[in-house]
């Protein structure tokens, strides 16, 4: 399968892994959209959380649970942060492979552009 982040995942392409589990990898963003930019992605292949099925209740709970203590590690729990999907094209998704964005580190404007 052609996917970027299952190459990541393989180790066939290089990233900046901050943190890996059992079901899922953290890494930071190539291109990062605020001071801390990390996606955190199942190891499972999921194209959009479209697809997500009710096995996957537990796994994106996890990488919810996994963003949370990250952003407690990058001390970024008091000032705040924000964690993003994006799905299709309307919501800027260009990797199709699920990740959960982290961003923090200074003001994030609302609404999104
Ligand atoms: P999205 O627009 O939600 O699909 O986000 C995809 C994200 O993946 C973007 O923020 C990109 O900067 C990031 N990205 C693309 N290629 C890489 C890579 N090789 N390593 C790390 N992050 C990447
Ligand atoms: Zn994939």
């Amino acid at each position: 399968m052609d996917c970027l982040f299952c190459k990541i995942i393989a180790g066939e392409i290089p990233a900046e892994i901050i943190l890996e589990r059992e079901q899922l990898i953290a890494f930071k963003d190539i291109s990062p959209k605020a001071p801390t930019h990390i996606l955190v992605i199942p190891r499972k292949h999921i194209a959009t959380i479209n697809d997500l099925d009710a096995s996957d209740t537990n796994l994106v709970g996890k990488m919810v649970q996994t963003a949370k203590t990250i952003a407690h590690a990058c001390n970024l729990a008091d000032d705040g942060y924000r964690l993003v999907f994006n799905v299709n094209k309307f919501g800027g998704q260009v990797v199709f492979h699920i990740h959960l964005h982290l961003l923090g580190g200074r003001t994030l404007n609302w609404p999104p552009g």
